[in-house]
């Protein structure tokens, strides 16, 4: 096929960029770099540098694409809520402009990149697709707006979409893995502590209510990650917008992932207690039943493989 990637010089982009090349598909990556890096681009794409606002329906126009995978956003959950105005531009102005660029341009697919942040605080867990979506931040809900989006031009324009709502990614693959110049997420951050940058890690709270206090989240690998975008392309139906939840099924504590960071690095690795980091809920654990049920897809990588592909990952850089 030949696809569309938008964001594919970013982390998971540029995964699953690598992924669709070996599996024979074109690639064309449009990504205005403004957190992605030209590098991580895989050899074998092609890069077009714009914004989708500016670019899209000129790449798409007449040019045969058979789809579209929607990796461009804006996904800091604090910056969100600092600047909830970028991130209802960024993020649903853009996929409005793309998703009208694919109408005109009579492109028939979409994957979407969506959230666990959609659903917000949950009532229960594991967290099934089925459940509230009630965003505690602008980028969980700049996201939402474009699942709901995605649903309407499903229904009025006849396009096949499918949402994949992530849960943690973490991992790398190869040459691809988290380069983010501020970086948020906790295994790059356990890493950098135990690779000796001098700052100790911080865990963000220990008084939550979960068996050590410290938060339970669900870490899929990058890779097992990027394999559902390959399967959602082949499931794309026309007319219709379906919302799959990609993680394990299992969570893990921060104190947990800094054992096995601790284990896989064979350093010990300094830390310090903060208080909790606003908007952060207790458990994020989701239910991923529908996607291995209807779409056959399984996580194969635990833990240990996820930190270990960051760890080489970081120490090759
Ligand atoms: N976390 C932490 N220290 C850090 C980064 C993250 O204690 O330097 C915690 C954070 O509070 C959350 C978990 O690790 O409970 C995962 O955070 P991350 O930012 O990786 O992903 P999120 O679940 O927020 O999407």
């Amino acid at each position: 096929m030949k696809l569309l990637v938008t964001g594919g010089a970013g982390y998971i982009g540029s995964v699953v960029s690598a992924q669709l090349l070996e599996a024979g598909h074109e690639v064309v990556v449009l990504d205005d770099l403004s957190t992605g890096h030209a590098d991580a681009v895989p050899d074998g794409a092609r890069l077009v540098r714009g914004t989708l606002r500016d670019t899209a329906a000129e790449v798409l126009g007449g040019a045969g694409f058979d789809a579209v995978l929607h990796f461009a956003a804006k996904s800091l959950v604090g910056e969100s809520v600092e600047k909830p105005g970028l991130y209802w531009d960024k993020n649903l102005g853009e996929s409005l402009a793309l998703l009208d660029a694919m109408r005109v341009a009579d492109v028939p697919r979409i994957v979407f990149s969506s959230t666990a942040a959609t659903y917000g605080e949950p009532e229960s867990t594991p967290i099934l697709e089925t459940d509230p979506t009630r965003p505690t931040n602008p980028y969980g809900a700049s996201k939402l707006a474009i699942d709901t989006a995605l649903a309407e031009y499903a229904r009025l324009h006849g396009i096949g979409g499918v949402s994949l709502r992530y849960f943690n990614v973490a991992g790398a693959q190869g040459r691809q893995g988290e380069r983010h110049t501020v970086e948020t997420h906790l295994i790059p951050n356990v890493l950098k502590a135990a690779d000796g940058g001098g700052r100790p890690l911080r865990i963000f709270g220990t008084d939550y209510p979960t068996p050590d206090g410290t938060c339970v989240r669900d870490y899929v690998h990058v890779t097992d990650l990027g394999n559902a975008h390959l399967l959602a392309l082949d499931a794309c139906a026309p007319g219709t917008h379906t919302i799959y939840n990609l993680g394990s099924g299992s969570g893990y504590s921060v104190l947990e992932v800094l054992e096995v960071c601790r284990e896989v690095t064979g350093r010990d690795i300094p830390v310090e207690t903060g208080p909790r980091r606003p908007g952060d809920p207790a458990v994020l654990v989701a239910s991923s039943d529908r996607i291995r049920t209807e779409l056959g897809w399984k996580p194969e990588r635990d833990m240990r493989a996820m930190v270990s592909d960051a760890w080489t990952f970081l120490r090759s850089r």
